[in-house]
């Protein structure tokens, strides 16, 4: 076996030609998405006025284990693919763990994430079918960053919808946005009528995710040659994040790793299902044994704290309703929150492996997050996004678990992008102004009680 190296990039010819759909070897499926219109599962015909035709099939795909990536989106992520696989040499030996620790970097392109993924593909796919422009939310930005870079490459309008918290906390970040070309909407806006009534009913509110995918699916609707598009939690933006998983996959075998643990941050749960699509088909079919591990927010806790229920995607009730781990489609997550990762629901895939017990989650306090980001940054060199860094605090605690046992296990984690547009986020960890803030009950059951009448 190939010593390994610090760094492993797999070479051209090594890179992988297909997206995994773990949906195939899935011993039960997640449920079918139903159309609020008539209660029944969603047809491609019911999906078709608001996605592109391809994406559709591919979101309805439970049979095909290997969806081949066409030529030209292969060849777009080889403007910034492979992503390292690194080894946490450097913070193995600050821990002084027997642990061995591997990240999967998705970084390394100038939009910062693993949004670009898909990105990439859902632009091309929208160019092949002739559409003309698209819209979209961004929360923190990474994902209207990273569609406004695929739409300037392949020469398509966008619209983005920014979550109006996050436009005035990141002015470069929409600088960023508007340089590739993409147009930024700060929402809730005076553009759309959910917009509109949410802006009504809620004044002085700094948006939330879910009201930015209502404002951007109606105008999707009402727009000639425009069409919708979502950066996480739907099955086709799963898939495409496979890439990364299907990678990873490749330098274990090649390099004869085999984790035993596989943690990942989980916002709308598209980088980690992405990232253990393929581990968790051999676990499946008995052929590993990994712990798989979901970190999300303390303050937005959908897997940990949320329901197993059908739920709308967006505040404003216009997407089909999906079976997912839910805080409600009402929930608002705290305006102190900082550490990304504030979605309501969570990618159906996942939560029915969760729900089936094919893996865990955990939750963790956003200033416990910025603690272990900051250790990371000074050993590992990689300033982390805060949503990455999620993954590295339950890593680290895992791997000083394993210094008080002396467990040698191989824990491998997902980095999911670098943290240079959230720097306010770490000047208030660094000032000590950051705060925690764990819902109530209460505060969940004001959440859980906007969950649509199907489920009772
Ligand atoms: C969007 C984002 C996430 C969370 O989204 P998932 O769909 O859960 O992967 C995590 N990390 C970064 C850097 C992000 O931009």
């Amino acid at each position: 076996m190939a010593e390994i190296p610090y760094k492993i990039f797999l070479e051209e010819s090594e890179m992988p030609k297909a997206w995994h759909n773990v949906r195939a070897v899935m011993k039960e499926l997640p449920d079918p998405f139903i159309s609020p219109a008539t209660g029944k599962a969603c047809t491609a015909d019911d999906l078709r006025p608001v996605f592109c035709d391809d994406l559709i099939a591919q979101e309805l795909n439970t049979t095909d284990e290997y969806i081949e990536i066409p030529e030209e989106i292969r060849s777009f992520y080889k403007m910034y693919r492979p992503s390292p696989l690194v080894r946490a040499y450097n913070l193995e030996k600050a821990l002084d763990t027997p642990a061995k620790i591997y990240y999967k970097f998705e970084g390394n392109n100038t939009s910062g994430s693993h949004k670009l993924n898909s990105a990439a593909a859902q632009v091309y796919y929208a160019k092949k079918q002739g559409l003309t422009s698209l819209t979209t939310e961004t929360g923190a930005g990474q994902w209207g960053t990273a569609l406004s870079m695929a739409c300037a490459f392949y020469g398509m309008d966008l619209t983005v919808y920014m979550v109006k918290v996050s436009a005035e906390q990141k002015p470069h970040r929409r600088a960023v946005i508007e340089t590739y070309g993409g147009k930024v909407i700060p929402s809730p806006s005076d553009t759309t009528e959910v917009g509109r009534r949410i802006l009504a009913e809620n004044p002085g509110t700094g948006g939330s995710l879910g009201c930015a995918i209502s404002e951007a699916m109606e105008t999707a609707l009402k727009t000639e040659g425009c069409r919708y598009v979502l950066g996480s939690v739907l099955n086709h933006v799963l898939v495409h994040q496979t890439i990364i998983g299907q990678e990873t996959y490749a330098a274990c075998k090649k390099y004869g790793i085999e984790p035993d643990m596989i943690i990942g941050c989980a916002g709308g749960g598209s980088n980690l299902g992405g990232l253990i699509s393929p581990f968790m088909a051999d676990y499946i079919q008995g052929k590993n044994n990994i712990d798989f591990v979901a970190v999300e927010p303390a303050s937005c806790p959908s897997l940990t704290r949320g329901r197993y229920a059908f739920d709308f995607g967006d505040t404003g009730k216009m997407t089909p309703l999906m079976r997912m781990y839910t805080l409600g489609s009402g929930f608002m997550p705290s305006p102190n929150h900082a550490g990304g990762l504030r979605y309501h629901g969570m990618s159906p895939i996942l939560s029915k492996l969760y729900h089936d017990g094919y893996m865990r989650a955990v939750s963790c306090e956003q200033t416990k997050v910025f603690e272990a980001a900051v250790k990371f940054a000074r050993v590992e060199g990689t300033l982390p996004a805060p949503e990455s860094s999620h993954a590295i605090k339950a890593a680290m605690d895992e791997a000083i678990r394993c210094r008080e046992t002396g467990e040698a296990k191989t824990i491998l984690f997902g980095l999911t992008g670098t943290g240079y547009f959230d720097m306010t986020a770490y000047q208030a960890y660094l000032n000590g102004t950051m705060t925690d803030y764990i819902p109530t009950d209460e505060d969940l059951e004001r959440g859980f009680a906007t969950l649509p009448k199907i489920n009772f």
